[in-house]
C-alpha cells in the first residue's frame, strides 16, 4: 500500500503549471514575478494545510517546518527550486516541491511526531534563468552568496536582485540571513527529475544518485596564421582549427576509452578571420568535461593537450594556451541514505539502480554543508528544459513514496 497519493502529486504539479507567464508555450516561472509569487502562495497554503509551520526566509525561500521532539537535533530537510527556464516543462524543479507536500501532507495524516524538525523547502532561482546566477537559495543557505551579487547580477531589463527583491517583499539586505550555521541541517534529500534518458531506456523506475559529477570548464586558443586556402600546401600551414579538430577528437575518444561514464562537450568553436578560404589564424574553443572522479576529467584534458602540443611541433608557427575556467569537486551521495532509499523502494516493489548525476542541482551545494542525497524519475525521452517535458506520475509518485518513508524512517530515531 502507497502512503502517498497519485491525485494529490497531479493536482500540484497542474495547479503549479498554471503560474507561468506564457499560456500553452511550457512553463516560464521567473524568480520574484508574479508567477513566482503566486505559485508560493499556493505552496505556502499547502504547507499549512499540511499542518506546517510556514515562513519566507530573507531571499524568499519557502520553510514548511515540523518541529522534532528534539528541536535542536539536525534536521533533515527536503525540497527543490520552483523558479524555470524560459518556455521549460512542469517538473524540472516542482517535481522536488511536490515531494516536499505530499511528504509533509502523509506525515500530517498519520499524526507523525519526529524526533529530529523535518523542513519542507521550495527554493528560488536554481535555474538562474533570470538573473544569471543560478543556484541561488541553496547557495544563500550556504553563506556562498557572492559580494555585490545582489546589486550586480540584473535582469535582461537591468533590473538587479536586489529590486526584484524589494518588488516581491523581501529586504535585501538581509539577504545574509539566510545562512545556515553548520549542524543545523543534516541532510538535504532532493528529488528531481532526471532530465536524461538512462531510466527510460532500462526501464527502471526510481534512480539513487550515488555521486553528482565534478567538472572542469577550459577555454582553449589556439593561434596559428592565416594563408591562402588554394596555394598553401598542406603541411606548411599552421592551421588552427585542423589543430583544434585534432585536439576535439583526441579528447573525446579519450573519454570514450575510458568508459567510466565520463562526458566531454566542446559545444563552442570560434574561428578568426572566419572565411571559408582563408586558413583560420585563430580558433577559439570550449571544454566541458564532467566525471565521478576529476582524475578521469584531468586525463580526458591531458589527451586535448598532449594532442595540441603534437600540433605545435609538427607546425612551426602554431601554439597554443588553455585556461581553466571552472573547476567544481564531485559531490558523493550519503551512503547510509542511499542504502535506505533502495531498501525503501524494495519494500514498495519499486525497481531502482544507482546513476550519476551529470547536472548541478541545489544538493550540490548543500553539499558543503550537510550531507546529501538524491533521488532521480524517469525523464520521458530525456527531455528537460523544453515544453515536451513530463514524468508519468505514476513513476513521480514512486520516487516521492521511497523519499516519503525513507525521511519517515531516519526521523524516527
Ligand atoms: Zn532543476
Amino acid at each position: 500500500m502507497m502512503l502517498t497519493k497519485v491525485d494529490r502529486i497531479q493536482k500540484d504539479i497542474e495547479s503549479l503549471a498554471q503560474f507561468s507567464c506564457v499560456e500553452g508555450i511550457g512553463c516560464t516561472r521567473f524568480t520574484y514575478t508574479k508567477e513566482f509569487r503566486q505559485a508560493a502562495d499556493y505552496i505556502i497554503a499547502e504547507m499549512k494545510g499540511a499542518g506546517l509551520e510556514v515562513r519566507e526566509d530573507p531571499v524568499g525561500i519557502i520553510i514548511g517546518r515540523l518541529e522534532g521532539k528534539n528541536p535542536n537535533a539536525p534536521v533533515i530537510m527536503t525540497g527543490s527550486h520552483f523558479d524555470t527556464v524560459k518556455t521549460g516543462g512542469r517538473f524540472d524543479g516542482p517535481a522536488g516541491v511536490v515531494t516536499a507536500l505530499e511528504t509533509a501532507r502523509v506525515l500530517h495524516e498519520e499524526g507523525f511526531v519526529p524526533e529530529c524538525p523535518i523542513e519542507f523547502v521550495a527554493l528560488p532561482e536554481e535555474e538562474g534563468a533570470r538573473f544569471g546566477g543560478g543556484l541561488f537559495g541553496s547557495r544563500a543557505i550556504c553563506g556562498q552568496l557572492k559580494p555585490n551579487e545582489l546589486e550586480t547580477y540584473k535582469d535582461w531589463d537591468g533590473v538587479s536582485i536586489a529590486e526584484a527583491m524589494k518588488g516581491y517583499g523581501l529586504d535585501p539586505s538581509k539577504a545574509a540571513e539566510s545562512q545556515r550555521k553548520p549542524g543545523d541541517i543534516g541532510l538535504f534529500l532532493e528529488l528531481h527529475i532526471e532530465q536524461g534518458p538512462i531510466l527510460e531506456n532500462n526501464k527502471i523506475d526510481v534512480g539513487i544518485v550515488d555521486a553528482i559529477v565534478g567538472l572542469k570548464t577550459f577555454v582553449v586558443t589556439v593561434k596559428g596564421r592565416s594563408d591562402h586556402a588554394g596555394t598553401t600546401p598542406l603541411n606548411m600551414r599552421a592551421d588552427t582549427m585542423l589543430a583544434a579538430a585534432r585536439a576535439i577528437t583526441a579528447g573525446t575518444d579519450k573519454a570514450l576509452e575510458l568508459n567510466d561514464g565520463t562526458v566531454v562537450t566542446f559545444g563552442r568553436v570560434e574561428t578568426k578571420p572566419g572565411a571559408f578560404n582563408i586558413v583560420a589564424k585563430e580558433t577559439v574553443f570550449n571544454i566541458d568535461c564532467r566525471s565521478r572522479g576529476l582524475e578521469s576529467v584531468d586525463t580526458v584534458i591531458a589527451a586535448v593537450r598532449e594532442s595540441l602540443e603534437k600540433s605545435e611541433a609538427e607546425n612551426p608557427g602554431l601554439s597554443f594556451e588553455m585556461f581553466e575556467s571552472l573547476k567544481a569537486n564531485p559531490v558523493p551521495m550519503k551512503p547510509e541514505v542511499k542504502a535506505l532509499l533502495h531498501a525503501k523502494a524494495e519494500e514498495c516493489g519499486i525497481s531502482t539502480m544507482e546513476l550519476l548525476s551529470g547536472a548541478g542541482h541545489d544538493a550540490m551545494i548543500m553539499g558543503s554543508l550537510c550531507d546529501v542525497a538524491m533521488v532521480f524519475v524517469p525523464s520521458k525521452d530525456g527531455r528537460s528544459h523544453v515544453p515536451e517535458e513530463w514524468t508519468d506520475y505514476e513513476d513521480l509518485q514512486n520516487g516521492i513514496e521511497i523519499v516519503c518513508r525513507t525521511i519517515k524512517e531516519l526521523a524516527s530515531k
